[in-house]
């Protein structure tokens, strides 16, 4: 059986249909470098350079893709890269590039911000499943969804853009 790419390798796929544009995958060198010159642009449309703190930011977060991490652990994580930046930069920072839909915060009732690399604009947020024991998150891919979306949109006359679904439970490890 042939498995389709995107599934084989959805974090390739990833990189290169962020920004609508059709991107040549040689190496994955060439994908980010498209993808950075890409995220340029778009901070340059709304008046905002990428300066070196907020490439490290950025770095960080792509880096570390489905660790969902923190503004404490990504600051820590900048910090190794830019010693001399602040806690409240990257604050702004992660801001920023949330109003601008490069990232997005999720949150996962534990209290804290948590960040990470926005796949798509106009796709649907993954699901993410929660362990109530070791509190590991482990991302549902597949959106699932589209047969009650179609429902809903049909019996409450309501246009679906987006989720946000958890599942809280116990992971394979911790049973
Ligand atoms: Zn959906
Ligand atoms: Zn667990
Ligand atoms: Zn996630």
């Amino acid at each position: 059986m042939e498995i389709p790419l995107e599934i084989v390798d959805k974090r390739r796929i990833i990189y290169y249909t962020i920004l609508d544009k059709c991107y040549y995958l040689r190496n994955e060198g060439d994908i980010m470098d498209n993808l950075i010159e890409g995220l340029k642009d778009k901070l340059k449309e709304k008046g905002y350079k990428l300066t070196p703190q907020r490439r490290a930011t950025l770095d960080v977060i792509l880096d570390n893709q489905g660790k969902h991490l923190n503004t404490e652990e990504i600051y820590g994580l900048v910090k190794d890269k830019c010693p001399e930046i602040g806690l409240a930069t990257v604050y702004r920072t992660l801001q920023l590039l949330d109003e601008m839909q490069i990232i997005s915060k999720i949150n996962l009732d534990d209290g804290c911000s948590r960040y990470e690399f926005n796949t798509h604009e106009d796709d649907h947020q993954h699901h993410h499943l929660i362990c109530q024991n070791c509190g590991n998150v482990i991302e549902v891919e597949i959106d699932l969804l589209e047969q009650l979306e179609e429902e809903i949109e049909k019996n409450h006359d309501f246009e679906i853009t987006d989720h946000k679904v958890k599942f809280f439970g116990i992971c394979s490890k911790c049973r």
